[in-house]
């Protein structure tokens, strides 16, 4: 069995370290928002290229407070992508937003930025890109069609930790970015956290009230917030890991090129490609394949974890039936769902791993071939 993400491997390299700094927290008594909190938001603040940093209790949470810190709510518009987790579009629904979804780029799996301008109407406040599966998105035209058009951009930068796009870290092109530490991600709590980046002292500010009930001093509020504040347990995890993360993307981007070269002999395997000048940190590896349903499993009958991220776009998820954008609104978004896959991918992963999930599934698709 080779599974798609194998977490106890890290742990074996840096459990020890952890076991030590959560031993700690748990004898010191502060268990919320303390010294570990604080100085991660400062190494986290440098390391993306921001002035402020706050720690969250989810990537969701980062999406959602970001929209309210913007003012975005009943009767706005904000732009975004179909082909992507549900918390992209769900920020907007909590916040009583619409979200208006726009095609992607069927090689980069992102945002199609030549349909962006088209989607704007008099309601648009925001563009929510989204890194998917660790590729930047094509950050220089997204700023240049915000700009023009006086939208706010927030990143969604849940998947793509330590990617840049032409030298600069994502998170860091927007007025906000939103970062998750949902344990499969590349830099991974030990349960839910998330990370909302921004140069703004008012949005920091802002964001901070938000996080801890609407108020900056506490017992008074200024508006609803929520409880969104990251425990001392995961500040002190998250602190142990950072230090190793462009390692661990580094080691990702090796695995993703090994696969590529790997499946180069079989042309009905299209393999990721990367925007010029970026620095994609592999969240996914994901292929698109012909026949994916009966090669996913047969995949899985043969013990490679594979998965489909995702395996409904979200203008056909009944959450959003009320938008009323039916089936073949957003044809690349859909054909890609129904072509991708996507491959064990951890820093971990062995050569030999690679070779037999290479190996495995290029028999798949000859076979699936014949069969057709
Ligand atoms: C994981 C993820 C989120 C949500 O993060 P959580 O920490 O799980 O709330 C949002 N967007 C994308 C693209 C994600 O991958």
């Amino acid at each position: 069995m080779i599974p798609i993400l194998d977490s106890k491997r890290q742990y074996a390299t840096i459990g020890e370290e952890v076991e030590r700094e959560v031993v700690e927290v748990l004898r010191s008594g502060q268990y919320i928002l303390g010294k570990h909190n604080k100085a991660l938001q400062e190494e986290l603040a440098e390391f993306v290229g921001v002035k402020h940093a706050v720690t969250l209790n989810s990537g969701t949470d980062a999406l959602h407070l970001a929209l309210r810190a913007l003012d975005i709510g009943a009767g706005d518009e904000v732009i975004s992508v179909a082909f992507t987790f549900v918390a992209t579009c769900e920020a907007i629904g909590i916040v009583g937003a619409k979200p208006v979804f726009v095609d992607i780029d069927p090689d980069t799996f992102n945002i199609d930025v030549t349909k962006i301008e088209a989607a704007i109407t008099p309601r648009t406040k925001a563009i929510i890109p989204v890194h998917l599966y660790g590729q930047p998105a094509n950050m220089e035209v997204i700023m240049e069609i915000a700009r023009k058009h006086n939208l706010y951009v927030i990143e969604d930068a849940c998947q793509a930790i330590g990617a840049t796009y032409k030298g600069k870290m994502v998170g860091s092109f927007g007025d906000i970015g939103c970062f998750s530490f949902y344990p499969t991600k590349n830099l991974g709590a030990m349960g839910d956290g998330g990370l909302l980046t921004t140069n703004s002292d008012a949005i920091k500010d802002r964001v901070i009230a938000l996080r801890n009930h609407g108020g900056a001093v506490r017992y008074y509020h200024d508006e609803i917030g929520v409880n969104s504040r990251l425990d001392e347990v995961q500040a002190a995890v998250l602190r142990v890991k950072l230090p190793h993360i462009k390692d661990w993307n580094e080691k990702r981007r090796e695995n993703a090129y090994r696969y590529n070269e790997l499946f180069a002999s079989c042309k009905d395997i299209v393999t990721p490609k990367e925007l010029d000048d970026t620095y994609c940190v592999y969240h996914q590896y994901t292929v698109k394949i012909p026949n994916r349903d009966n090669i996913h499993k047969m995949l899985q009958d043969k013990g490679i974890g594979a998965m489909l991220y995702y395996p409904v776009p979200l203008h056909l998820q009944k959450v959003h039936e009320y938008l009323g954008v039916g089936k073949g609104s957003l044809p690349v978004t859909e054909k890609c769902t129904e072509m991708v896959i996507s491959l064990p991918m951890f820093p971990e992963l062995t050569l030999e791993e690679q070779q037999t999930v290479a190996s495995t599934l290029i028999e798949c698709v000859e076979s699936s071939k014949v069969v057709a």
